[in-house]
């Protein structure tokens, strides 16, 4: 149970003043669900804005400060336009102060024409016309001050202005308990950081590195203690030793020998199973280097045993690609495997579970239909996850109480994840690595692409098809709202499809499950010859005659993630290519992502890369740690703390890993405070 002194931090957000329905939308919009979250919504960056006396000595982009007397109003022409009134400053320029939607109310009455004003705001320029858009003050007296303002931006959604998370961080630090100090006194007066509530009210009031450190670490912190007490508490569970006689995989007919590291991973996870705790163990292995095959022969290992394995798949249509490549991998050993989805009903599902219950059935692949509770097993000795990385800690915990002694976890994920993140992530985890690409892969031909060149690509592309050979056309998925998206990609797919007719097939995630898994089907069976798709196909697709793939907006995609997709041509003998096309306005990061993945096709190094380019010369410590399981710690705080907070956790495990001691206390409320408390939950049960 959460300790009570928390209490206050997990009060529902409506429980501060002014908060009613209306406001809750878009607070929820932002993960602001609760006092926690409001007071941990730390700002992105902060604004001092300079006070000029007249438009002339301002640039734009430039957050000025500046008296102007409004002389006109103008409605919004059409019903969605916006509300601007102009205004003249001292010299007589003309600036036009801009509201959206609900705004213009306030502006009607916070700008009387004649009656000069003092206006903060960031200066723009809209066609011929100097700017400023929902100015962030406006005052009639007091200009002076403004200028000395130095305020904090924070995220916002629709609904929300700054001023009004202003006012709900405010409420939020005034309910801040009085914690005990949870961070080891001998780093804590080494780094001289500020007390945890001091920190937090810092850390809103300004560019402060040792209050955003200071929260940063104490998540890391969080994070590794939680991830050592599931090993903890792994090892003092009881699996079942597993002694293959090797049998079933002399058996095996591979039309290929495996690589090096596949051999070294496979003992490395027969050595683990012959043990009695169980094992937790990571494979981490590019795209295609060739991770099914390895965990087919762990999975015999069971089989050998007398045992059952469970292969557990993020989607249906991986689980169905694996289930296929595994049967037909699996063919010469005879042993029974079955495919169990959220999509199987009546009797067809019904006599899977009796498979499962009476150990007919010794391999099953599947969703996560295969461990909800109407489902048991014989005896459930190991359990692969495959893309590990679309399913938490806590989840994990949860498969393990499934069989009747805790069974062995291969976890396997094609996310090359920099060093530091590995033991972020995984830090529970054994890890065995597949740095060794099968042979005779040819490297996939890269370029980058102007979009403006989009209808020699289409052209392009027809040539393929007409060759015979399959594609894939990805269209992104970054903008606000996901239906924008797939309008963009159904867009997209009705164009290729006047060009192409019926050859075009469409998948996004909003689709249904049968549609979405006939249009793969096609696919996969080459009746349909390009493939049109928003990130869905990201996972673990395999569709050998598939060589070309065109990605739109690729400066928009993090490296890792165009790394993925890219990997899902390149899978056959033939020649694959891969076109990314960009966008007008590059970033000079963007410019720079789009250079490496012409020039490499190694995914750590990629991933390595990635962490810099996104990590490095981030003023503050933003939140755009992209798929770390962190909200406050920024890549580069990662880097920096999460080895001390590893090595801090480390530490206190060792003198009190039951958490019994005054400092153990407080790091229990540290794990309650970042909701790592499954951590604490073990404890209790071990
Ligand atoms: P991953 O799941 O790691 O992305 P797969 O297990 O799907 O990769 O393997 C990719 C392809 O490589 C498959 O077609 C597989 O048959 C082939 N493959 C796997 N291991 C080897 C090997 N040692 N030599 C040659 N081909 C291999
Ligand atoms: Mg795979």
């Amino acid at each position: 149970m959460r300790p009570d002194i928390l209490n206050p931090l997990f009060a529902e957000t409506e429980t501060l003043d002014g908060v009613g329905p209306k406001l809750k939308k878009p607070l929820d919009k932002l993960g602001l669900t609760r006092v926690r979250d409001v007071a941990y919504h730390l700002p992105e960056r902060f604004v001092t804005r300079r006070p000029v006396q007249n438009l002339d000595e301002a640039s734009e982009g430039e957050q000025i400060v500046i008296a102007l007397t409004p002389t006109e109003h103008r409605a919004a022409r059409s019903g969605r336009g916006p509300y601007r009134v102009l205004a003249q400053d001292a010299i007589g320029n003309i600036c036009a102060l801009t509201y959206f939607g609900r705004a213009s109310y306030t502006a009607k009455k916070l700008l009387p024409v004649g009656e000069k004003r003092w206006v903060a705001g960031r200066l723009d320029r809209y066609g011929d016309m100097l700017q400023i858009v929902h100015p962030d003050h406006v005052e009639s007296e007091g200009g002076e001050s403004l200028g000395r303002l130095c305020e904090p931006v924070y995220a916002l959604s629709e609904g929300l202005t700054q001023p009004k998370v202003s006012g709900l961080v405010e409420q939020a630090l005034g309910k801040l308990p009085d914690l005990p100090e949870w961070i080891e006194s001998g780093q804590f007066d080494k780094q001289g950081w500020p007390q945890w509530a001091d920190a937090l009210k810092l850390a809103h009031k300004g560019e402060n590195a040792k209050a955003r450190d200071r929260l940063a670490y104490d998540e890391l912190l969080a994070n590794s203690l939680a991830l050592m007490l599931v090993r903890a508490d792994n090892r003092r569970r009881k699996g079942q030793p597993l002694q293959g006689d090797g049998s079933l995989r002399a058996k095996l007919d591979l039309p290929y020998e495996l690589t090096g590291a596949q051999k070294r991973s496979v003992r490395e996870i027969e050595g683990n199973l012959a043990q009695e705790a169980p094992m937790l163990r990571l494979l981490q292995g590019d795209v295609g280097a060739g991770k099914t095959v390895v965990a087919l022969e762990a999975m015999l290992v069971a089989v050998e045993a007398g045992k059952q394995a469970a292969l557990l798949a993020p989607t249906e249509i991986l689980a169905r690609q694996h289930f296929e490549s595994l049967r037909e991998l699996a063919r010469p050993t005879g042993v029974e495997i079955a495919l169990l989805t959220g999509r199987d009903k009546g009797r067809a599902r019904e006599s899977i579970l009796m498979g499962l219950l009476d150990g007919s059935i010794d391999l099953i692949v599947g969703t996560h239909a295969i461990f909800q509770d109407s489902v048991s097993y014989k005896d459930l000795a190991l359990v692969v996850i495959d893309e590990q990385h679309r399913f938490g800690v806590a989840q994990r915990l949860q498969l393990s109480s499934k069989g009747r002694r805790t069974p062995h976890t291969l976890a396997m994920t094609a996310t090359p994840i920099p060093r530091t993140l590995t033991l972020a992530q995984y830090g529970e985890m054994d890890v065995s690595k597949l740095d060794e690409m099968p042979p005779g892969r040819q490297p996939i031909d890269t370029r980058v692409v102007s979009q403006d060149r989009l209808a020699e690509v289409v052209e392009g592309v027809g040539r393929h098809m007409a060759s015979g050979q399959q594609a894939y056309w990805v269209c992104p998925m970054v903008r606000e709202h996901e239906t924008e998206d797939i309008a963009a990609a159904e867009a997209r797919y009705a164009g290729l499809k006047e060009r192409f007719g019926d050859a075009v097939v469409l998948v996004h995630g909003q689709l249904k499950p049968e549609l979405k898994d006939a249009a793969m089907e096609r696919f996969a069976a080459g009746e349909a010859k390009l493939l049109v798709a928003t990130t869905v196909i990201e996972v673990g697709v395999d569709v050998p005659a598939a060589t070309l793939m065109v990605i739109e907006q690729a400066e928009r995609f993090g490296l890792a993630q165009l790394h993925q997709l890219r990997g899902r041509v390149g899978r056959g003998s033939e020649k694959s290519t891969c076109l990314l096309l960009r966008g007008g306005a590059l970033s000079e990061t963007g410019r720079e992502r789009l250079a490496l993945m012409r020039e490499t096709q190694d995914g750590f190094r990629l991933a390595e890369e990635d962490l810099r380019l996104r990590g490095g010369g981030e003023l503050l410590g933003t939140r755009q740690s992209g798929d770390t399981p962190f909200r406050v710690a920024s890549l580069e705080q990662i880097t920096k703390l999460l080895p001390l907070a590893h090595d801090d956790a480390r530490l206190l495990m060792e003198r009190d890993g039951g958490l019994d001691s005054e400092r153990g206390a407080a790091a229990r409320i540290l794990l309650y405070l970042f909701e790592r408390d499954w951590g604490v939950q073990l404890l209790r049960g071990g």
